[in-house]
């Protein structure tokens, strides 16, 4: 952090300013110019809000040249990270493929579903128990009935699940029995419900606020890492932008940024970004080709009637074309599938 002085400021001033930083438990190296003083602040700025400083009459501006977290920070971290989700390894080289339908809706539905997308060489499997849905009208989700369905699924199939929980009540029950807990969008800022997930042991799967900032995202995986779970995989959805004729839109730059500035994996869900099943085709190949650690997609047996995202979900044939195709692209930019 870098403390920018007012012009002309006189030497008790730049002397009280350095005693603020110190006070704080920082250590100064003080440059003087003509006109200006400017103040840099060495040691540990994280836990220090930096906006008191600038209370100061004699400081002109505060200026930060590092990032406000540290365990999610590629700095002090340069090798990508891989988390393990009972077995199949995110991150690194590999691609994980974690497909499913949007919500459970019977075993039949689950366990064709399921088969269907392991044939074609999904490694994880997904399936909403508890949905967050923006009418209180709208299918809410079988709840634990729904989450007994994909266990006993992945008894049969020997797939890991992926379920969101939207609620620190199903805390105990979600450690036991997921293997991969997601955090939905509208839950990315749930700070109590993150610094809960630190005391899990299963990994967590953190998808983008609805209109999160790279920062404000990365924050919130720091939170759930600085609560004691460091096992965080990231995962874009798309953003609220002023398009409507997608649901969302999604970053693909996002990818390269958050490999860039953290070493967690990033993986894609091309379903809910674009809202529409034509879409998601493109969209999940751009997203291997751009260096994503893998994609979260939505596939059901029978989308006219999916009581939840019939729009955006692929139908297995159409999943296993991707899939196929994915694979080469996975090929060329070295990912193992
Ligand atoms: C989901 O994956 O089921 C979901 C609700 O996604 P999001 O939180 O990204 O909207
Ligand atoms: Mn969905």
């Amino acid at each position: 952090m870098i403390i920018v002085l007012k012009p002309r400021t006189k030497a008790d001033d730049v002397a009280r300013v350095e005693q603020l930083i110190k006070r704080r438990g920082l250590d100064t190296h003080i440059v003087v110019g003509q006109e200006m003083t400017i103040i840099g602040c060495i040691g540990d700025t994280t836990k220090i809000d930096s906006k008191l400083f600038e209370v100061d009459p004699s400081v002109d501006k505060v200026m930060h040249v590092q990032e406000p977290y540290k365990l999610a920070n590629r700095a002090f971290h340069p090798e990508d990270s891989v988390v393990d989700v009972s077995g199949v390894k995110v991150g690194g080289g590999n691609l994980a493929l974690i497909a499913g339908p949007c919500s459970v809706e019977s075993v039949d539905q689950v366990m064709e579903i399921a088969r269907s997308v392991k044939a074609s060489g999904a490694n994880l499997l997904r399936g909403g128990a508890f949905k967050p849905r923006t009418s209180p009208y709208s299918f809410q989700g079988l709840g634990l009935e729904g989450l007994d369905i994909l266990c006993k699924v992945r008894e049969a199939t020997g797939l890991p699940i992926v379920t969101e929980l939207m609620s620190s009540e199903y805390l105990d029950i979600f450690n036991e029995k997921v293997d991969l807990i997601q955090i939905g969008a509208r839950n990315m800022q749930n700070f109590d419900l993150l610094k809960q997930l630190g005391q899990v042991e299963r990994p967590i799967l953190l998808k983008r606020g609805l209109n999160a900032t790279y920062e404000e995202w990365i924050m919130s995986a720091e939170y759930i890492m600085a609560s004691g779970n460091e096992n965080v995989i990231l995962c874009e959805r798309g953003i609220r932008t002023f398009e409507t004729y997608t649901r969302n839109t999604l970053d693909l730059q996002s990818i390269p940024v958050l490999r860039r500035l953290t070493h967690l994996p990033v993986i894609v869900d091309p379903s809910h970004a674009g809202g529409k099943w034509w879409l998601v085709d493109s969209m999940a190949k751009a997203s291997v080709a751009a260096g994503a650690d893998g994609l979260m997609i939505e596939v059901h047996n029978n989308p006219e009637f999916a009581l939840c995202d019939g729009a955006q979900s692929l139908k297995p044939k159409k999943y296993d074309e991707l899939i196929q195709e994915v694979a080469q692209i996975a090929k060329v930019v070295g990912k193992n599938v």
